[in-house]
């Protein structure tokens, strides 16, 4: 099993730019390493937050649809997205989401690790795992979170399904998961990656999921080059998925599919990464465009809000 399978990043859907950005940099101390717009509706914004450099396996993204419904967790989506911080960090955790205001629930035990759940500002489900397989990785600081308690990337992720097995079966023949474990309605899915090696999935009969704000939009897994990202994606034609063309999203080209429970998935290239098209001191400090839509810039940059 290759040590690169695993979460490449995971895009949900926000409200209001300016507090999301607050939110995940001042509360959460993660790095804005990327600003750039949704390529296919750039009237809007997609903001990248990772580790210092923007790592596979630390990336979470959002677009942030003012306009949007807010939307529900349910059957067929990602219901919770879980980060990874060192062994004894929730101790700090704790305190220090205490001293934002910020609810959370009281750290428990779950499949052997300790996991602290808060809701970001528009109701994503977030955890807070100590992962001992990150202990050894050097954190970032972002002045609120001394490096030493900081979020080292995803730990992973929680689907709820309405029959985990056929999403199991895709996570071990394509994208290097094993079984691991399950307790209850609750499966375990993992790879040997350092970052975003876990897939829970629960079982969920009742309840659809509706999507909007506070909601995971689509999860990528990595394929370290296009090399890899082509077997894949002929493997999951072969078996019947509807998997869409190579996109270029410029830090990354991405393909796409619905796995059978709904949830939409996508197979992403470690390469070329965020320094791609600013050094990597300053990821974030502009609004970066790829050059198909650097004509219009003056246009695009005219109909976004006002982000600090
Ligand atoms: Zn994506």
């Amino acid at each position: 099993m290759s040590h690169n399978k695993g979460i490449h990043h995971i895009t949900a859907v926000a409200g209001d730019p300016q507090q999301n950005l607050e939110f995940y940099t001042k509360v959460l101390g993660m790095r804005l390493v990327k600003k750039t717009v949704n390529f296919d509706d750039p009237s809007v914004y997609h903001l990248y937050y990772g580790d210092e450099t923007g790592r596979p396996g630390s990336i979470l993204t959002f677009f942030p649809w003012s306009h949007l419904q807010q939307g529900e967790p349910g059957r067929g989506q990602v219901v919770a997205v879980s980060f990874a911080v060192p062994e004894g960090a929730l101790e700090f955790w704790a305190d220090h989401l205490e001293e934002q205001n910020i609810d959370y629930m009281e750290p428990f035990e779950r499949f052997e690790k300790q996991v602290l759940g808060l809701q970001d500002p528009n109701g994503l489900h977030l955890e807070l795992v100590e992962d001992s397989k990150v202990n050894k990785l050097a954190g970032w600081s972002s002045g609120v979170i001394p490096s030493e308690h900081a979020i080292r990337g995803f730990h992973g992720a929680t689907l709820a399904e309405e029959d985990y097995e056929p999403t199991g079966e895709l996570l071990e023949s394509d994208l290097g998961f094993q079984k691991a474990d399950e307790h209850a309605d609750r499966h375990l899915y993992q790879t040997d990656a350092k970052l975003g090696s876990v897939i829970e999935i629960i079982d969920q009969s009742e309840l659809d999921g509706r999507p909007g704000k506070g909601t995971v939009h689509h999860i990528a897994f990595r394929a370290e080059n296009e090399e890899v990202q082509r077997s894949i994606r002929k493997k999951l034609l072969d078996t019947g998925y509807h998997v869409t063309e190579r996109k270029d999203r410029q830090y990354f080209k991405s393909v796409y599919f619905y796995e059978s429970g709904g949830v939409l998935f996508e197979i992403a290239t470690d390469d070329p990464g965020f320094a791609i098209d600013e050094p990597v001191e300053e990821l974030g400090s502009q609004l970066k465009l790829p050059r198909w839509l650097e004509d219009r810039r003056d246009l695009i940059e005219a109909d976004l809000p006002e982000l600090n």
